[in-house]
């Protein structure tokens, strides 16, 4: 039996313009959705549009001032909000409210609305922004906010970040690298931007051993891949039980991408996924809410997205 999935998408997320010759572009939502509407499990998406986030729920992660910057940055038409790699134009604070909203809401529909698994097909990403700086393209830190969130609303006690962008989420590590709530997780390329996520970075106070990184080198493939994960994540993982896992799936390890140099196919999203719902079916009732992170080449991102999306509308 097949399983529907929540998709979130919303077009104003179209309007945050970075500009000409910038990788993160408008097209990257738009090839996805049309992947996913052109693909062989579309009735299985359920698409739902996200509500922007309410400002309190972005001020639990990011300070006021920060938030406020973001807001009066955009609305002046301000280029850039950091020293040139993040791009904003007046449009893009309701963007990145959606994008938020997004993650929070993909939350609500796991946790109390009947679907076990949903995806937000949104933009600017979140992963690199902290506390308080815009990084790599991001503005807010939407899965940060969502866990926050999750831990908030519902109770929960335990919730696990599965980031496989080709990055390190240098910012979703700082902003719980002191919490022993959150175990944050992430499969990245070393050296790379933004030069964090050595395997030594664990955790600090309460926080100790809650961060896991798996740094990879030029080259590596799915086998690489498979060794990090069944040795150094997945053990750390059962061992904390989640009663909820989010994604940040970044699809930028997909070898033809041209920010990074690590050599996954589509295809391979598609078993990555399946690592992550197997663990999800065991403590988290199948809850698995993933957000869209990086990937920059259109057509490899079009494709590893109906990948993720495929395995997620699969029945176990
Ligand atoms: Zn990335």
């Amino acid at each position: 039996m097949a399983r529907p999935v929540a998709v979130y998408y919303h077009p104003d997320c179209l309007l945050h313009d970075t500009g000409p010759q910038h990788p993160e572009t408008v097209a990257r939502l738009t090839v996805a959705k049309a992947a996913l509407d052109a693909s062989r499990f579309a009735s299985l998406i359920h698409w739902q549009l996200p509500e922007p986030a309410e400002v309190r729920w972005i001020e639990r992660i990011h300070t006021a001032e920060y938030r406020q910057f973001i807001e009066e940055s955009c609305l002046r038409g301000k280029h850039f909000v950091d020293m040139g790699e993040t791009a904003v134009c007046q449009e893009s604070y309701r963007a990145a409210l959606l994008s938020a909203g997004a993650a929070i809401q993909a939350v609500d529909s796991v946790m109390q609305e009947g679907y076990q698994r949903a995806f937000c097909l949104t933009r600017p990403p979140g992963h690199h922004a902290s506390e308080e700086q815009a990084m790599g393209f991001c503005l807010f830190n939407n899965v940060a906010i969502a866990a926050n969130y999750a831990l908030e609303v519902y109770g929960l006690e335990r919730v696990c970040i599965v980031d496989w962008d080709v990055h390190h989420g240098n910012g979703t590590q700082d902003i719980f690298y002191g919490s022993p709530t959150v175990l944050f997780c992430s499969l990245h390329q070393l050296p790379l931007y933004p030069h964090t996520g050595e395997s030594h970075e664990t955790g600090t106070g309460a926080g100790k051993g809650m961060t896991v990184n798996c740094p990879l080198p030029f080259g590596a493939g799915i086998d690489l891949y498979h060794e990090s994960w069944e040795h150094d994540l997945a053990p750390e993982i059962r061992a904390f039980q989640p009663q909820l896992i989010l994604i940040s799936a970044g699809f930028d390890a997909h070898r033809e991408d041209p920010l990074a140099d690590i050599e996954l196919d589509a295809r391979d999203y598609y078993h990555m996924t399946r690592w992550v719902l197997e663990i999800a079916e065991e403590s988290a009732h199948g809850r698995v809410v993933s957000m869209l992170e990086g990937g920059y080449n259109l057509e490899a991102l079009a494709e590893s997205v109906k990948e993720h999306l495929r395995a997620m509308a699969e029945a176990d």
